[in-house]
C-alpha cells in the first residue's frame, strides 16, 4: 500500500472512532448535567451501543494492521511528520491495551461494575457495608484478572496504574509516598498543636448563588478560559469534559451557606478545561488531543485551585472585587480571607479535605488497594484496617463506613489504581508551577494584577500543547528538568503554613 494511502485509511479510521468517543462523552455530560431521571435506561442503551461500535471500529484486525504498516513506514524514516509519528505511537499503545483485554472479561466487568456501583450507593445510605462487601471482592478479582491480561512484571498493582499513568509503578509510588506521608504527618502534628489560631467562620455567610456563579464566570474570563469555546453549569458531582479543543465542559456546584465549594470548584475544573483548550490545534480530531495522564491532568487542576487561588497574590488582587459582590464581605480583611480559605483541619471526607491533609487520605487508599489486591487484606477486615489507619494518620475515627470505607464511588466502578493520580498531581502542580515562575519571573507579580498570561503561556507551551505525544516522564523531565519528585511539595506545604500558623 502507498504510503499515503495507508496513513490517510489509518487516520480516517481513527478519526471515527475518536469522534464516536466524543459524542458519547456528550452523552454523559448531559446526564450528569440536564437529562430528566426517567431516562437513565435509554441513555444507558444508547451509549452502550456508541461504545460498542467504537471498541469494534477500533479493536478490528484491519485496524491493527494499519497501525502496523504506519510504524513500519516511520521505521523507514523518508516521513518524517511529528504528528503523525505521535498519533501512530499513542494509536498502538491504545490498540494494545484494547485488544488485550478478552471480550467476555470486559463485558463482565462492565455488567458487574454497573450493579457494584449501585449496590455501593445503597450500601452507603444506610451505612451498611455488609452488602457492599460481596461486590468489592468481585470487583478485585475481576481487576485482578484484567491486570493479568495487560500484562505486568513488577507487581501487579503496576498493570492498573498504567492504565491512569501510563509508565508509572507502584516502586516509584511507594518511594514518593514514603517521603511524603512522613513529611505531611510531621506537618499535621505541628499545624495540630497551633489549630485555634485559624478560623474558616467568614467561609460559612450568605452567599447568593446567581452572585457566586458571577464570580466564577468572571474568573474563569479573567484567566483565560475561553468561553466561546467552552460554558460552566453545574452538576451534583463536578467534572470537566470535552467534545473537542472548541467545546470543553466545566461544571461545579453551589452551596449558598459556603463560598468554598463552587468557587474553588470551578478554578479546579478551569485547570482541567485549560488543559484542553490548549493542546496543539494539529492533534484536534484525534487521540492525542487529550491530556497527557491522569497525574499530570490533576497537575493542572490543583495549580489554579491552589497554587494560584490559594494564594495571597491571586487575593490582593482579587479580594477587593469579591467584596464589591459580596455584601456579607464587608467587615473581612484579605489577610483574615486568606487564612480562612486555606485553614487546616484533619477531617474523614477526602474530597473535603485542606492541601496538606488531603494527600494522607490518598496514601490510606494507596496502600490498602494494594493489599487488597493481592490478597494481604480480606474485604471482611477492611473497614476496620480503614478506621485504624485514618486515626494512626489524623487522629480522627469514622463513626460509620459512609465517612470511612464506603465514601468513594472508586473501588465499585473497578478503578484500582486510580487514587495515586491525585497525589501525584499535587505533586507536579508545584514542581511545575516552581520551574515556571524560575523561568519566567514576572508570574507571581502578574497574578497579584490580575495577569495570568505570562503563566497559561508558560503552561501552554511546557506542558499543555504536547496533549498525549510525549509520556508522562519525559514531559515532567522535560517540563520541569527532574522526575517528579516529593521535595518541592513539601517545601512549599512547609513554607506556605509554617507561616500562616507559626510554625
Ligand atoms: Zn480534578
Amino acid at each position: 500500500m502507498a504510503e499515503n494511502e495507508t496513513l490517510n485509511r489509518l487516520r480516517q479510521r481513527l478519526g471515527e472512532v475518536h469522534q464516536l468517543h466524543m459524542a458519547s462523552a456528550l452523552l454523559d455530560w448531559d446526564q450528569q448535567t440536564y437529562m430528566p431521571p426517567e431516562s437513565v435506561q435509554a441513555r444507558s442503551e444508547q451509549k452502550a451501543a456508541l461504545t460498542r461500535i467504537s471498541h469494534n471500529l477500533f479493536t478490528a484486525p484491519e485496524t491493527g494492521d494499519l497501525i502496523a504498516a504506519a510504524e513500519q513506514q516511520a521505521a523507514g524514516g523518508d516521513a518524517d511528520d511529528p504528528v503523525v509519528d505521535a498519533l501512530v505511537r499513542v494509536s498502538r499503545r491504545d490498540y494494545d491495551r484494547a485488544t488485550r483485554i478478552p471480550v467476555d472479561l470486559m463485558s463482565e466487568r462492565v455488567r458487574v461494575t454497573a450493579l457494584a456501583q449501585e449496590e455501593w450507593a445503597a450500601a452507603r445510605a444506610a451505612d451498611d457495608y455488609p452488602r457492599f462487601a460481596p461486590w468489592l471482592r468481585r470487583v478485585i478479582d475481576l481487576e485482578r484478572q484484567v491486570a493479568d491480561a495487560l500484562g505486568w512484571t513488577g507487581r501487579r498493582y503496576d498493570a492498573l496504574l498504567d492504565q491512569y499513568e501510563p509508565g508509572m509503578t507502584s516502586a516509584r509510588v511507594d518511594e514518593l509516598f514514603t517521603e511524603l506521608k512522613e513529611g505531611l504527618s510531621l506537618l499535621v502534628r505541628e499545624i495540630g498543636e497551633k489549630a485555634s489560631g485559624v478560623s474558616d467562620a467568614v467561609l460559612h455567610r450568605e452567599f447568593p448563588v446567581d452572585l457566586q456563579a458571577e464570580a466564577g464566570l468572571e474568573i474563569l474570563a479573567e484567566c483565560g478560559f475561553d468561553l466561546r469555546r467552552g460554558r460552566l453549569d453545574s452538576a451534583v458531582h463536578p467534572f470537566c469534559t470535552h467534545f473537542s479543543q472548541s467545546d470543553v465542559r466545566l461544571t461545579t456546584r453551589y452551596d449558598a451557606g459556603f463560598f468554598s465549594a463552587a468557587f474553588f470548584g470551578t478554578m479546579h475544573e478551569m485547570g482541567h478545561g485549560l488543559y484542553e483548550q490548549n493542546i496543539d490545534p494539529r492533534y484536534e480530531g484525534t487521540a492525542v488531543s487529550s491530556g497527557c495522564s491522569l497525574g499530570l491532568h490533576e497537575s493542572q487542576s490543583r495549580l489554579w485551585e491552589n497554587l494560584v487561588g490559594r494564594s495571597r497574590d491571586f487575593w490582593i488582587w482579587y479580594f477587593p472585587r469579591l467584596k464589591q459582590r459580596f455584601d456579607c464581605l464587608a467587615d473581612v480583611d484579605v489577610e483574615q480571607w486568606y487564612r480562612a480559605i486555606n485553614r487546616v483541619a484533619p477531617s474523614l471526607i477526602r474530597v473535603e479535605a485542606d492541601e496538606v491533609t488531603y494527600n494522607l487520605h490518598i496514601i490510606l487508599r494507596y496502600e490498602m488497594e494494594n493489599e487488597l489486591l493481592d490478597g494481604r487484606l480480606s474485604v471482611e477486615d477492611a473497614p476496620q484496617e480503614w478506621d485504624e489507619r485514618i486515626h494512626a494518620l489524623l487522629g480522627i475515627r469514622p463513626l460509620t463506613d459512609r465517612e470511612g470505607i464506603l465514601q468513594d464511588v472508586h473501588w465499585s466502578i473497578g478503578i484500582l489504581g486510580y487514587f495515586p493520580t491525585y497525589t501525584l498531581g499535587n505533586v507536579l502542580s508545584v514542581q511545575i508551577f516552581n520551574r515556571a515562575v524560575s523561568q519566567a519571573p514576572g508570574i507571581p507579580a502578574g497574578i497579584e494584577k490580575g495577569r495570568f498570561a505570562p503563566l497559561l503561556g508558560w503552561l501552554r507551551e511546557n506542558v499543555l500543547t504536547h496533549g498525549r505525544a510525549l509520556l508522562p516522564d519525559e514531559l515532567v523531565r522535560q517540563a520541569t528538568g527532574q522526575p517528579v519528585t516529593a521535595q518541592p511539595y513539601l517545601t512549599y506545604l512547609r513554607r506556605k503554613y509554617g507561616e500562616i500558623y507559626g510554625l
